[in-house]
């Protein structure tokens, strides 16, 4: 047995969490078995549908069980190996993460390709995020160069991916983000313009926004947030829209919104409304590696990430997700 530490849920969450719903605890990790590996994780990612599995309830990903280690995305490097597949200081991303070292079969870790970036991109631009990113725009919306996009959380992991894979793809873009500092970002990203939700209602931001760039409507919404963003994309919406529905941020501790005062705009606009996971497109990932990777590698995707460092800080970072506290990927660095 070796000894690690892990962060275990000790509470269910009714709302928003703290603090008192997780504990760090020792874990005792077995001697390897044949065909296993050990790996020290380096990088953390905390991403809020973690908020989901907090709560007992059915959903894409089982509930986090209480009193067990929690699991999350992580990059690590192989430290121990009895598999032919993996070798001692192979870089490896993997599910176990919320933890100092992970024991496993080979096969739930995967080297990551040479591509020679930085390892935490494997949580950002080139791993989930930047997946969902590109699969939402590219295949759900099926947005295509001419297009005007809207985008919720466009300052965050997502919505900075797919600013930028729009811009590469010849569309126009309009990022929504709360403060004026994340919306400079925005527009440094590429935006063609911005709303600052926290600032105004998103629905008047959006229209004034329409009007600056002289179009009439958007025809892709790519909704991160969900309530007032969406009601707003439905106001906008040009005959034909496609919505890709990546997440629901504003509901995850608060619930689903009250109402919807454009919703039958869906009607008269014939939009598209199609909900969608990243792990829908696996088979796809060798378009998305070599898409991104040449956008990144010729400087058309840049990465920020917001750092915090230790094992300590990782359910704290992951919090401040619900409260903006992340400009692009928010990471936990070991
Ligand atoms: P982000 O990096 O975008 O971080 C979350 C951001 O959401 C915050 O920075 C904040 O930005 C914004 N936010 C938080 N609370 C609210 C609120 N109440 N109202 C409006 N904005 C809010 O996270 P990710 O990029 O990792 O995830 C973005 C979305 O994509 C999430 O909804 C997530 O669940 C979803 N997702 C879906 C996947 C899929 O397969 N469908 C895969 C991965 C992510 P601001 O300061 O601008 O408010």
């Amino acid at each position: 047995m070796t000894g690690t530490r892990a962060w275990h849920l000790k509470a269910r969450p009714a709302g928003l969490p703290d603090m008192s719903h997780f504990e760090l605890k020792p874990l005792d990790l077995p001697a390897l078995g044949e065909g296993e590996v050990r790996v020290e994780n380096r990088w953390l990612s905390v991403d809020p549908y973690m908020r989901g599995r907090m709560n007992d309830a059915k959903s894409y990903a089982p509930p986090f069980e209480l009193g067990a280690p929690m699991q999350g995305g992580a990059v690590g490097t192989v430290v121990e190996s009895r598999s032919p597949d993996l070798s001692v200081g192979d870089t490896v991303f993997h599910m176990m993460g919320w933890r100092e070292q992970a024991v496993g079969a080979a096969s739930a870790f995967t080297r990551a390709p040479a591509m020679g970036v930085p390892d935490s991109q494997w949580l950002g631009n080139l791993g989930l995020t930047g997946a969902t990113a590109y699969f939402g725009l590219l295949r759900v919306a099926e947005a295509k160069s001419g297009d005007v996009v809207f985008v919720s959380a466009a300052a965050g992991a997502v919505g900075s991916a797919v600013v930028q894979i729009a811009k590469a793809k010849g569309m126009k873009v309009i990022g929504a983000a709360g403060g004026a500092e994340k919306c400079a970002w925005v527009r440094e990203l590429g935006a063609d313009a911005v709303v600052d939700y926290k600032a105004q209602p998103v629905v008047k931001g959006l229209m004034e926004a329409l009007k600056a760039l002289g179009v009439d409507g958007i025809d892709v919404y790519f909704d991160n947030v969900g309530g007032d963003h969406l009601d707003a994309a439905f106001a906008a919406a040009r005959s034909g829209a496609r919505f890709a529905i990546c997440g629901m941020i504003e509901g995850y501790n608060a619930g689903p919104p009250p109402a919807f005062r454009y919703i039958m705009r869906v009607i008269a606009a014939r939009i598209t409304i199609k909900g969608f996971l990243y792990f829908d497109y696996l088979s796809e990932m060798p378009d998305f590696y070599r898409d991104m990777g040449g956008w990144i590698a010729s400087g058309a995707v840049k990465s920020r990430e917001t750092v915090r460092e230790g094992i300590e800080a990782a359910p704290q970072a992951f919090l401040d997700l619900f409260a903006g506290a992340n400009v692009g990927k928010m990471l936990v660095r070991l």
